[in-house]
């Protein structure tokens, strides 16, 4: 049997195990920083595989090392990072492995990643012997908004580390297709607070009050010019405004509205020019009708960005795995949502990717944080093939 058609016997043996255990995770969703269940099997599964295993990193990450074998001085040290965190959605879907815990549940594919990764920790343990370099498993909590992944780095997870690979599952994307792309792949996504204070009054007597709605609406409008009117065509960003507060009764002019909402870029540059803006306009616009805001920026993950080699390297290990005609680069890899591998990939180079987990007729079809969210669990043998190979790939 040649190695390649090992590999895959080997993952096929392992299918029905990685398949239980993240249905077992899906059961047991547990939200961000509340991994304590799932770190555990997490570690224990580790250290039957006879990987070092450090517990308790950005308080429920769990980080195991496979040392090469084959390894000479100077061996390079690959992660593979995989996210363990539920959300706080009540799932909806009628499946024998339903979320047991009201109003949390893997709507994300975490459960399905964490389950791949250490698929990928069994399959790499058994060729130790062979293998010329170290392998760092990071398991990672908290990557739905709460920056589980900047605190593992903050932390020293990356410290010896020469380079960083992970996928995400995606509902979206047909099964079968594997997505791998350099450059900026998942966008940043920054959220802002406009506090608009206006004054007061009666709403029959507008010219003794100074109206926040209307305000609100001008900027509203404005703050779209920004992607309409400022940035250029050929680099894709986004605004949206996604709450607007204020106001208690059809007769009063109320004192102050708040907005809130997110801004999602692909480039730092981009980035930042954006939300210097938004804070101009929504200024701007306030002083000149007569009210004030108070703008805040709340700073979210920045973009995933890929290294061109260890894109390179990825690819080659996809289109070993699933062939050519299956392997994608085009604009269709990237997305507009966030994703806290950032903090990886900005620390070492690396290659994020996307598998693609779509299959109407499985019911897994619906859009990531959906409750009706599922994923077809084939595309996983998929992953722990092209995870697997990226990594021996790269310590060769
Ligand atoms: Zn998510
Ligand atoms: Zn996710």
């Amino acid at each position: 049997m040649s190695a390649s058609d090992q590999l895959k016997s080997d993952i096929d043996e392992l299918v029905p195990d990685m398949v239980a255990l993240r249905r077992d995770l899906h059961e047991h969703p547990e939200l961000a920083f509340e991994e304590v269940r799932t770190s555990g099997i997490v570690a224990q599964r580790l250290r039957s595989l006879g990987l070092q295993v450090q517990a308790g990193v950005a308080k429920t990450g769990v980080v195991g090392l496979l040392h090469g074998g084959a390894s000479q001085a100077g061996a390079k040290t690959i992660a593979i990072r995989a996210d363990m965190d539920a959300l706080p959605i009540h799932e909806l879907n009628e499946i024998d492995y339903r979320s047991t815990v009201d109003g949390k549940m893997h709507a994300c594919g975490h459960d399905g990643h964490t389950s791949i990764a250490l698929a990928v920790a069994a399959i790499l343990s058994k060729r130790q012997a062979e293998l010329t370099g170290n392998v760092k498993f990071i398991f990672q909590p908290a990557e739905e908004g709460r920056g589980g992944a900047k605190l593992m780095a903050k932390e020293g997870v990356m410290e010896g580390v020469d380079g960083v690979i992970g996928l995400h599952l995606m509902s979206n994307y047909a099964l079968g297709r594997v997505g791998v792309r350099a450059g900026a792949v998942f966008a940043s996504a920054d959220g802002f607070v406009l506090s608009v204070k206006g004054k007061g009054g009666h709403a029959a007597m507008p010219h003794s009050a100074v109206d926040p709605i209307v305000i609100s609406a001008y900027m509203i409008t404005a703050l779209q010019t920004l992607i309409s009117r400022e940035s250029s065509p050929f680099s894709p960003a986004v605004i949206t405004i996604t709450t607007i507060q204020g106001g208690i009764a059809f007769n009063i002019i109320p004192e102050t509205v708040e907005l809130q909402g997110t801004v999602r870029a692909f480039s730092q540059e981009d980035r930042e020019t954006l939300l210097r803006r938004v804070s101009e306009i929504a200024n701007g616009i306030a002083s000149a009708m007569g009210g004030s805001c108070d703008v805040q920026t709340l700073h979210g993950p920045l973009a995933c960005v890929n290294d061109a080699s260890m894109t390179q390297l990825v690819h080659e290990a996809a289109v070993a795995s699933v062939g050519e005609r299956n392997v994608e680069s085009s604009e269709e890899v990237m997305t507009t949502s966030s994703d806290d591998m950032a903090y990886f990939l900005k620390a070492v180079p690396g290659c994020y990717f996307i598998v693609g987990a779509h299959n109407e007729q499985k019911g897994a079809n619906y859009p990531h944080h959906h409750p009706r969210f599922n994923i077809d669990e084939d595309a996983m043998p998929t992953a722990v093939e092209v995870l697997a190979r990226a990594a021996m790939g790269f310590l060769k």
